[in-house]
């Protein structure tokens, strides 16, 4: 029984790999928008697990899908069928508006599925010489961890000394139409653009407006799989069902990863029409787990509460509730220069260099003061409540954010 925050960072020290640099707050438990930690503090969570946890934790009609099915029958592989994975995706389908959905486990297979998908579609569809497809990918994108995904990352420490690097990605900047125009006629034999329509990792990065809607535009002229990564930007988080929405654009294939299974279990999906997806045939992709009967049941339930408890309208009014009151405090702070984002997916930047530790430090003296937020990118400080959060539970924790930041 671990009885000390102290305690349990030790273990963790000795046994764990050192892949993570945690804020040193050791969480016990959690509902809602909050988190207990060893030692009975309480906390806002204002981090949501990357926006995994948007329906707020251990939502109990989430755990009680995840409780039954479990029961049930947890796992077939896909040697054969179950009676759970179709209504999957049925129900998924019909929530994005798509002809077929893929289901794999974490949100990097999810965009590696999307890559294997979108090299074939070039290959069997488009016409594009076998070994000669390239897909175009952003600058500072962050699209997970895997070998071929990090080879297209330009983050130095994702990259160095992992490679040797899968080649077939061309980087252009991100919210730069021109130079996806550029890109796009300069070589035949572009297979499809990968995108995220806010850049979480990055910093919270929302691209001009018209931006999505006119890459999707070059990407049709072009005959180019315009691909979607949502897996943090969708799911209610910005405001709308997904990202893209906010611009009536609708993508030839979607990520989907973390908020699809309202943090309780690992789902992912890939998205598409069925001209596209027809492209995979059997043996050609797969994973022992993916859409197994506990993911299948624990998705249709995570999507039902978004749905049903109208998390997408409730992140657009508060999100805008978030920006207005910080920007009142802003007006007048030295320590804070901006506050950007979209719906509930927001960050504060700091009028401080990279490499300084003072968005670190805020965010130690806010877990202090009961909120727990992370630093991404040195002086950036992402703000991703769960949304179920309430408006006097966001004026709150506005309070402590303010009153925290008045100390530096
Ligand atoms: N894509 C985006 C846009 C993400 O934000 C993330 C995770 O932060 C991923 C992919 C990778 O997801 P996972 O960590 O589940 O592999």
């Amino acid at each position: 029984e671990i009885s000390s925050s102290e305690e349990a960072i030790k273990l963790e020290n000795k046994y764990g790999a050192h892949n993570y640099h945690p804020l040193p707050a050791v969480l016990s438990r959690g509902e809602g928008v909050f988190m207990w930690d060893v030692e009975g503090k309480k906390y806002y969570d204002f981090l949501a697990a990357y926006s995994a946890v948007n329906q707020g934790h251990c939502h109990p009609k989430i755990v009680d899908a995840m409780k039954k099915q479990a029961e049930t029958l947890s796992l077939t592989s896909r040697a054969f069928y179950n009676d759970m994975l179709g209504k999957f995706e049925k129900f998924a389908c019909e929530f994005f508006g798509f002809d077929k959905l893929l289901p794999m486990n974490t949100g990097a297979e999810a965009v590696e599925t999307a890559i294997k998908i979108c090299r074939k579609w070039a290959y069997e569809v488009k016409g594009i010489k076998e070994q000669e497809a390239e897909i175009i990918v952003c600058e500072n994108n962050f699209h997970g961890r895997t070998t071929t995904i990090i080879s297209f990352s330009n983050d130095e420490d994702a990259r160095k000394d992992f490679g040797p690097y899968t080649p077939g990605f061309i980087k252009i900047p991100y919210d730069n139409t021109e130079a996806l125009e550029k890109a796009l006629k300069e070589n035949k034999n572009i297979a499809g653009f990968l995108v995220e329509p806010i850049q979480g990792e990055a910093g919270v990065y929302v691209p001009s407006d018209g931006y999505l809607k006119k890459a999707k535009e070059l990407c049709e002229q072009h005959n180019v799989l315009f691909i979607a990564d949502e897996i943090q930007s969708g799911i209610a988080r910005t405001g709308k069902i997904l990202a893209v929405d906010h611009e009536g654009v609708k993508p030839d294939m979607v990520t989907l990863g973390k908020a699809i299974s309202g943090g309780v279990y690992p789902v992912s999906a890939v998205l598409a029409s069925n001209e596209v997806m027809n492209v995979i045939k059997p043996g050609q992709h797969g994973s022992t787990y993916g859409g197994n009967p506990v993911a299948a049941a624990v998705a249709i339930a995570s999507l039902e509460v978004v749905r049903d408890e109208k998390l997408a309208e409730n992140s657009e009014k508060l999100g805008e509730l978030f920006r207005a009151e910080l920007n009142k405090y802003i007006k007048t702070s030295k320590v804070v220069d901006r506050v950007r984002g979209k719906g509930l997916m927001n960050a504060i930047i700091i009028n401080d260099t990279e490499d300084s530790s003072t968005a670190w430090d805020i965010c130690m003296a806010l877990k202090e003061n009961g909120l727990l937020a992370k630093p991404t990118h040195g002086n950036i400080i992402r703000f991703t409540p769960p949304l179920v959060i309430t408006e006097e539970q966001l004026l709150d924790c506005v309070s402590i954010i303010t009153k925290t930041i008045e100390t530096f």
